[in-house]
């Protein structure tokens, strides 16, 4: 089987599962099955499979057909120019959450110092970009997930030098120390979209994507009043949501005591950010 009939194979297997790009997913794990880029994958089209790579891309094509991401399959995902290890447990890294970074990275300044937590890490992906972008700064993170545990860890080696501090923690139970910035992605998915997702075959834990309660936001309910509670004067929270949730969000922020809230928009240009200061 050549290159080129090995990716027709994968994208009318593709078609009607879970997946909005069956060619970049069949590109990608193809590439990934022979161990080269996809540029050179396209050059190379009419070039014969050996039998391995075919197995291994078949396999590979499988786990995408139930419901596995192309990152978990290849074992990383690129967020922010970084590659992040992922797999089987965690929550890959999704562009929407670099609107976040921008705008932590706004609000940190150009302050050579400071303290910044990330609850709900996952992998890494705030605490991890946000280190790496401000080596001086004390950066530290938590999340309750056992398997995403393993993942922060290698790439906090990776990206950091294991320099950011990470607790195994339900929100900020267990941390004593106040902070002058929080940022969170936590889960915020309603039961319904999780459901559909679910009824889709994906294979994302349900632990890092459903936020519980009918509108899905029964855990930023009880985040807020903890992070306000880790927080110093004047320091900000950032936090990710769907847009629908903004105005509740903002409810819940004001009823909290916190001030200056407002919004970020993602690329769509939907208010995907809530930003908030403690007086
Ligand atoms: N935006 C994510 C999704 O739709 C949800 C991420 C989250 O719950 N933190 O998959």
């Amino acid at each position: 089987m050549t290159i080129r009939e090995a990716l027709r194979e994968g994208w009318s297997a593709l078609t009607g599962s879970d997946t909005e790009t069956p060619q970049l997913d069949t590109s990608l794990l193809l590439s990934h099955a022979c161990g080269i880029s996809r540029e050179k994958l396209y050059m190379d089209l009419p070039e014969e499979l050996d039998e391995k790579r075919l197995e291994l891309f078949r396999a590979n094509m499988k786990r995408r057909i139930s419901g596995e991401p192309v990152a978990w399959i290849i074992g990383n995902k690129e967020f922010w120019g970084l590659d992040f290890k992922v797999g089987p447990g965690v929550l890959c890294p999704r562009p929407d959450s670099e609107i976040l970074i921008e705008s932590a990275l706004e609000i940190m300044g150009k302050k050579k110092s400071g303290s910044l937590h990330d609850c709900c890490t996952g992998p890494g992906t705030l605490a991890l970009t946000l280190a790496s972008e401000r080596p001086s700064w004390d950066i530290s993170a938590s999340d309750i997930s056992v398997q995403a545990a393993d993942f922060f860890k290698a790439n906090n080696q990776k990206l950091t030098g294991s320099r950011v501090r990470y607790t195994h923690s339900d929100l900020m139970n267990g941390i004593n120390e106040t902070f002058d910035v929080i940022v969170s992605n936590p889960p915020y998915l309603t039961p319904v979209e999780m459901g559909d997702k679910v009824a889709l075959g994906w294979k994302e834990p349900g632990l890092a994507l459903d936020g519980g309660g009918i509108d899905g936001l029964n855990l930023i309910r009880r985040l807020i009043p903890r992070i306000s509670d880790h927080l110093n004067s004047r320091a900000a929270v950032l936090i990710e949501a769907d847009p629908l949730q903004m105005p509740i969000i903002k409810q819940i922020l004001s009823d909290a005591g916190f001030v200056r809230i407002t919004f970020r928009q993602d690329l769509a240009g939907r208010n995907r950010i809530v930003i908030a200061f403690k007086e």
